[in-house]
């Protein structure tokens, strides 16, 4: 496993930045057994700077499994190891989220429905002041019927950049989780409705979903939608490249 990643970290309201000095061809530990086939294509990423967005955090749990999980730390787990495999890939990384606390501020004094706005407002503004090519924003769903599973993502309706990226990644979600059907949709999400960035939400399952929560619980499983998504970016980017 290559490790040549130089995390630069500023204060919340400020960024973290994490680039690659030395991209390699190897995306992760030698663990993951399914094709890496995007491993030879991910010049598509150089460059690019791409804003992932861990949902929720400190006070706010998001939503919660029937097993107690929190959305807040599986958005966190996926996050974190989606940063590392794009950042792999010579793209230019900005974390959002790190560990859990919001993104409000330590001196926020408001009404939880304010501390959530402000919480918002600032990935919004950390991505826009960091120019992102590409914001992703992942999320867990939950319903109140069990019944429903399945990874979906949602887009920012005034971007053509943000569907030709959801529907790509939504390809592999398919392609490679072998449990969802779903479609890749236009959402009413702050981040989606508040910027013209080409912001993609993906919720990358349904904790109500006793069966779904167990499976984002495994590592094996977080690694597999993480390259679900790693790979959709990268296939979605591929045609915005100058022909060799
Ligand atoms: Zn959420």
């Amino acid at each position: 496993m290559f490790k040549q990643v130089i995390i630069l970290k500023r204060k919340p309201g400020s960024m973290i930045l994490a680039l690659l000095l030395l991209p390699t061809l190897c995306l992760w530990g030698s663990n993951i057994n399914y094709p890496q086939e995007q491993a030879v294509m991910s010049y598509a990423l150089a460059n690019r700077i791409i804003v992932v967005d861990a949902g929720h955090g400190g006070y706010d749990p998001g939503a919660i499994g029937q097993g107690k999980t929190l959305e807040k730390d599986i958005t966190l787990a996926i996050s974190t190891k989606l940063c590392r495999t794009l950042s792999q890939a010579g793209a230019l990384v900005i974390a959002l989220r790190e560990d859990d606390n919001d993104l409000a501020g330590d001196d926020f004094s408001g009404s939880l429905s304010e501390r959530k706005r402000k919480d918002l407002a600032v990935r919004v503004a950390m991505a826009e002041a960091n120019k992102a090519d590409i914001f992703i924003s992942i999320h867990a769903n939950a319903d109140v019927s069990p019944r429903w599973s399945g990874a979906q993502t949602f887009y920012n309706k005034n971007s053509a950049e943000a569907e030709k990226i959801a529907t790509a990644i939504q390809d592999e979600l398919t392609r490679i989780l072998r449990n969802t059907t779903r479609k890749a949709k236009t959402g009413s999400y702050y981040i989606t409705d508040k910027t013209d960035m080409a912001a993609v939400i993906v919720e990358v399952g349904f904790l109500s979903n006793p069966n779904e929560e167990k499976l984002l619980n495994s590592e094996e499983y977080q690694d597999k939608v993480v390259f679900a998504i790693f790979s959709g970016i990268v296939n979605s980017q591929l045609e915005n490249d100058e022909p060799i």
